[in-house]
């Protein structure tokens, strides 16, 4: 390392402009090393074109304009104070406007200033806004003049505290990178000239301080690239390894499955044959299947799943399904019952919460074979249950788990074929990103004869007209579940708004039906109770908290209505409509709008206007983004910086593809060309183990 260089684990107090109390201010911002503020990357640019002259500016809409303070000062109003500031910029005068931070603004504003201004327009007593981001910048940084882009940190108020605003930050990044020695490309030139890609040390000096627009837009790409190639290539050696372990290959045609398809009492659909075809295809092969099998709600995956297990048997192997609640268990025990009833097959349910007798012997019958299909929740993959030869693994609602259900198994000694289901469909970029080393089968039809849903929101001055109507289906035969959401701390909760509705149902309104309540706090024999009675038509209308979300089929419940709907995400309420128009009846799904938000209202739109659940998730993830759609932990091994899964489509195709490639050529990069990847990813994967808590 060149003499009074940085490295790339400089503690970030020795770059020069830094010291121990903007260290540790940055420090808690999350930039503790060199390397941390080399990727801190900017959250925006200014550049020529992105500016507005103030004459040119439109009432209402937001806008960067680049300016002098002319006249600036606190002033008094009759609820506290307000900081004003008035701008020029040769074209005409803006006026910025606080009411909050206004001493915060005092301090960092002076007359001479040259700012850039972000923020909405508004008129009053000439144009003005509220509020505005501003960053000072310094002589050299004028866009307009130098032609230059200027980067736009993001900064919190204890930087700002210590003198690490726009203005302070670029200083200090300027100086980083001036003493940076160039930094060590990971991709061969082959790689960058295939991919077309800008070397490393010149995107990430080029995201900081780009020369022209254009080779920023070169630097991000590539640094997207980056974020997207490293994950990829997780999942590639993933895969990889996967395919490297070896499993009993399930080679036989599965004679009773076939008999099972013949005997159904309905016609399976184009998708679910191909999908099993696939399915019988991986199996046949003597390296594990890792499959996901996504599918709405209701287009028939279940029955896969039977067909894929009984496979399995014939060819001398156990099978065990795994669901992500005890009802769901539950069901899928009597659904695997049903579908198999005149074969000789031993089929065991295994739950959490079984006396330990029972327990025991079926423990022990799994060990020795007896048993041929275990169906339960978590507790088919605990310590101490053993298989004779597990052949084959169904993880149900996979999403439910989280990521990593392979893992568990290997870890365990298991390395079954593996089926994962899910019914919320995931848009492909995020699915390739997340999901990435399984190979994925859909169901892109749904059985014939299903009439769709019929979706209506409602206010509340509505429900008497809903309850008569509830009435007249039920004397038709028909069921009814009314469902209620968590709600917030400060209020009842869901349970108590459940208990209490339950009560002013059953005695007013449906006082001549038999309504049921159902919750999770309930003992397990109770709840299996209640969902018996609900399938067998004893209870005509089942009041209940969201346990019955997921899983359960009654072909005869043809209305759902949700109550607050308006705080459901979109693919629950999705997921809750899934509960209904199982049969042949035509049925409805009330929502229930009480006290909705935009967003709220949105949603009920949303899901009045489509049944489609690939819509709906599309919308879900436009709403809330990947993070929150997935869960964090999920995304945990690169954290994105500049990555976005909603655009970079394109990139991640590419990234996936070179990562694959790479894998495939060299699998344990060994190869002199890939030691820097190589070097990179292990840095990557400690990290990101040492913040999973994986050992
Ligand atoms: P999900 O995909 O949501 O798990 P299920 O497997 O529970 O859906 O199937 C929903 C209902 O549709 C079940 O009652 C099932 O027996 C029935 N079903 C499955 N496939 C077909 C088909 N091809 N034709 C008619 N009904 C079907
Ligand atoms: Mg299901």
């Amino acid at each position: 390392m060149a003499e009074n260089g940085l490295e790339f684990s400089t503690s970030i107090q020795f770059l020069k402009g830094v010291g121990p109390s903007r260290g540790s201010a940055l420090e808690n911002a999350g930039i503790a090393t060199i390397k941390d503020l080399l990727y801190y990357f900017p959250r925006r640019h200014l550049d020529r074109t992105g500016i507005t002259q103030i004459k040119d500016l439109r009432e209402s809409t937001w806008a960067t304009v680049v300016a002098d303070v002319m006249v600036c000062g606190e002033r008094r109003t009759r609820r506290g104070k307000m900081f004003e500031a008035t701008v020029s910029d040769n074209s005409q005068l803006l006026k910025l406007v606080w009411f909050n931070g206004v001493e915060y603004v005092a301090k960092s504003l002076k007359v001479g200033d040259r700012l850039a201004v972000h923020g909405k327009v508004e008129s009053y007593q000439g144009k003005q806004m509220v509020h505005p981001e501003y960053d000072r910048l310094a002589e050299g940084d004028d866009p307009l003049h130098s032609g230059s882009v200027v980067p736009i940190y993001p900064s919190t108020g204890e930087l700002k505290q210590v003198g690490l605003d726009g203005r302070g930050f670029r200083r200090i990044v300027r100086n980083m990178l001036e003493s940076l020695p160039d930094v060590q490309d990971h991709f061969s030139d082959t790689l960058l000239s295939q991919e077309n890609l800008i070397p490393l040390n010149d995107a990430i000096r080029q995201i900081h301080f780009a020369d022209q627009p254009e080779l920023l837009k070169q630097s991000i790409k590539r640094l997207k690239f980056d974020e997207h190639f490293f994950l990829q290539l997780l999942m590639a050696l993933k895969k990889d390894s996967i395919q490297r372990s070896g499993t009993k290959a399930l080679e036989d045609e599965s004679v009773r499955a076939n008999q099972i398809i013949e005997n159904l009492h309905f016609e399976l659909t184009k998708a679910q044959n191909r999908v099993y075809g696939e399915i019988s295809e991986d199996m046949k092969h003597p390296t594990p299947m890792n499959r996901l099998l996504q599918g709405d709600v209701g287009s028939g995956k279940t029955i896969i799943a039977v067909l894929s297990a009984v496979r399995a048997l014939d060819n001398g192997m156990q099978a065990a399904v795994m669901a992500p609640t005890e009802i769901l268990a539950q069901q899928h025990f009597r659904t695997f019952k049903k579908f198999l009833k005149d074969y000789d097959i031993s089929i065991a349910l295994l739950t959490g919460k079984m006396k330990s007798a029972e327990r025991r012997s079926i423990l022990e019958k799994t060990r020795s074979g007896d048993i041929d299909i275990l169906i339960g929740t978590h507790a088919v993959i605990q310590k101490d249950v053993k298989f004779e030869n597990l052949g084959f693994i169904v993880v149900d609602e996979q999403h439910r788990f989280g990521v990593n259900q392979r893992g568990s198994l290997v870890e365990k000694g298991w390395n079954p074929h593996l089926l994962a289901m899910t019914a919320t469909p995931i848009p492909r970029t995020l699915a390739i990103t997340y999901l990435g080393d399984m190979d994925l089968s859909i169901i892109d039809e749904m059985p014939k004869h299903r009439i769709p849903v019929v979706t209506k929101s409602v206010l509340p001055d509505r429900l008497e007209k809903v309850y008569a109507f509830v009435r007249d289906e039920v004397q038709k035969g028909r069921q009814c579940m009314v469902v209620f959401p968590l709600v917030e701390e400060s209020e009842k909760s869901d349970l108590a708004a459940a208990v209490e509705e339950h009560a002013r149902l059953s005695k007013d309104v449906f006082s001549s039906l038999q309504v049921g309540l159902i919750h999770g706090r309930m003992k397990q024999d109770k709840k299996d109770e209640i969902m018996a009675n609900f399938e067998n038509g004893d209870i005509d209308v089942l009041v209940s908290t969201t346990v019955i979300e997921v899983g359960i089929d009654v072909p005869k419940a043809t209305i759902m209505i949700v109550e607050h709907a308006d705080r459901f995400g979109l693919t629950q309420l999705h997921q809750l409509r899934g509960r209904v128009g199982r049969g042949t009846e035509k049925s409805y799904c009330i929502l229930v709008e009480r006290k909705a938000t935009e967003r709220g209202k949105y949603r009920l739109e949303v899901m009045e206007r489509t049944n489609d659940g690939f819509e709906i998730s599309d919308e879900d993830l436009k709403m809330r983004g990947p993070g929150e759609f997935f869960g964090e932990k999920q995304s945990g091994f690169i954290r994105y910086r500049i990555a976005d899964l909603m655009t970079d489509g394109n990139i991640v195709k590419k990234a996936r593809k070179a990562a694959f490639a790479l894998v495939e050529k060299d699998p344990g990069l060994t190869d002199k060309d890939h030691s820097f990847i190589k070097q990179r990813f292990d840095q990557e994967y400690a990290a990101y183990r040492d913040s999973a808590g994986i050992s």
